[in-house]
């Protein structure tokens, strides 16, 4: 039977990217035994981890958002399999930290640690090694899933394998996810051979992914998204394993962030100018074509996490992120296409991000990840923005691709339903007293 969990704060909110802003009541969980009840005052519920999408996914304007990172703990690990079961607000960061020494790694790992194990279940995250290894969904073996009448489901391919399916990048629909099982893989050391090479165009871009697929568990490119002509799409690509050195068993120093961005900067700091010069200094401070190193996995997987706060770089009004997956056949024609479209906008964009992704199917039905390649972007939340990226959904739609909605906040209805025309057997699985910012505004549910 569910019990009420104490009195709701009100609060403001937003997510990663800062825009929009949501007004909704806050109910802290802290064990999940406890259940939650939600009076129909109280409007829709939603789960959030650690807000780390970017747009109104994690928000539920006018409702209540249960706050599950209280729900941080581990359950049982099995040294034999590497299964650990734990808490859906345990941070990837805090696995990583707890399992790395004792020779165990996450098999996906997204551009942040600081995720939960249950917003990476609820958008079936994708990370580096995509190519070889497919998203999270697919290292999850069971989940327990709190529905609001209070039904308990145990969730896995064998068992409720429809709602398991939907829940894996379900976008935190189906109910609160209590626990998770996943399965860790085993790593030698704390380390990752790296080489990093500046190439010159999207041509070069495609030859070098392909060639690095063969050799290299982990890759990714940064794009210089102000280039043009012959350079357009160049950039540099970022290939590694896992080091096997067995000399280098040590946890490398240094969790959490190393420095803050103590306040919100000016919005007239990063613009079109300065972007543009961040972008040519970043494409030209790796002096040599190629370079080799060994690094500690933390700046190799998430360089951002190393400054805390980052997201103030953009000041109070945020910005937005842009991440589209585009099918191999058409996807050189549409980058060029989508790339020479941002830089005749004259908008230029500092985090940019390209991947080609692998062929291992995702199991869940609304996920993002598939084969082709994907492209991140980002944006000062200006006007001008937005009428940009409605021109780039335009251009990803033709192609047959998609956009991520966990780095979403403002495609259409039309666009979204486009993207996934599957979306409507989601609501066949809804928990329907879940709900969120972006669900409605995506498919005019009423709130
Ligand atoms: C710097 C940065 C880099 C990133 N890089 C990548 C990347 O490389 N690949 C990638 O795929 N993503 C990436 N992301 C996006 C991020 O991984 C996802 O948005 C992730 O889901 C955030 O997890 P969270 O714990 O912050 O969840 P939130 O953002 O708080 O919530 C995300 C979703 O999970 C649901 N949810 C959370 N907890 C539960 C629960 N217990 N039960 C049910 N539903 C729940 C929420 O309702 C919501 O729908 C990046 C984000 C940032 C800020």
């Amino acid at each position: 039977m569910p019990i009420d969990t104490g009195p709701l704060q009100s609060a403001s909110h937003q997510s990663w990217g800062r825009y929009p802003k949501a007004s909704q009541r806050i109910k802290p969980m802290f064990w999940p035994s406890e259940g939650f009840s939600v009076d129909l005052q109280d409007g829709k519920v939603l789960c959030q981890g650690l807000a780390r999408s970017y747009g109104d996914a994690c928000l539920n304007d006018g409702g209540t958002l249960l706050d599950t990172t209280g729900l941080d703990r581990f359950i049982a690990f099995d040294e034999a399999t590497g299964i650990l079961r734990c808490e859906a607000g345990v941070s990837l960061a805090e696995i990583l930290r707890v399992f790395v020494p004792r020779g165990w790694f996450l098999p996906v790992l997204p551009g942040t640690s600081f995720v939960t194990v249950g917003g990476a279940v609820a958008n079936d995250i994708h990370g580096k090694n995509h190519h070889v290894a497919g998203s999270f969904g697919n290292f999850v073996r069971r989940f327990c899933l709190r529905r609001s009448d209070g039904q308990t489901l145990l969730c896995s391919e064998d068992c409720n394998a429809e709602v398991f399916r939907a829940t894996i990048g379900g976008l935190g629909l189906t109910g609160m996810i209590e626990w998770v099982e996943i399965a860790l893989k085993p790593v030698t050391n704390a380390w990752i051979d790296v080489e990093t090479i500046r190439y010159d165009g999207l041509d070069d871009f495609f030859r070098l992914s392909e060639e690095s697929e063969r050799r290299f568990e982990y890759l990714v490119a940064w794009v210089d998204s102000s280039a043009t002509g012959n350079s357009l799409g160049r950039g540099i690509l970022i290939r590694g394993n896992h080091s096997a050195d067995i000399h280098l068993r040590s946890q490398p120093p240094g969790a959490g962030a190393a420095l803050d961005m103590p306040f919100d900067l000016p919005s007239f700091v990063l613009n079109r100018f300065t972007i543009r010069l961040l972008n040519f200094g970043y494409y030209h401070k790796q002096l040599r074509r190629f370079s080799r190193a060994i690094v500690p996995y933390r700046p190799f997987f998430s360089p951002l996490d190393g400054i805390g706060h980052w997201n103030r770089m953009y000041g109070k009004g945020g910005f937005l992120q842009w991440q589209c997956l585009v099918p191999v056949a058409e996807g050189r024609k549409a980058f060029r296409e989508i790339l020479a479209t941002v830089a005749r906008s004259g908008l230029a964009s500092f985090v940019s991000v390209m991947k080609t992704m692998g062929s291992i199917p995702s199991l869940g039905l609304l996920s993002f990840p598939g084969p082709g390649v994907t492209l991140a972007l980002d944006f000062p939340n200006v006007p001008d923005s937005f009428k940009l990226l409605t021109r780039l959904d335009d251009l990803v739609a033709d192609a047959g691709g998609r956009i991520y909605p966990a780095k979403d906040a403002r495609m259409s209805a039309g666009h979204f339903q486009r993207f996934y025309p599957q979306w409507r057997n989601l609501e066949r699985f809804r928990d329907p007293m879940f709900s969120s910012s972006l669900w409605r505004r995506l498919t005019g549910e009423a709130a």
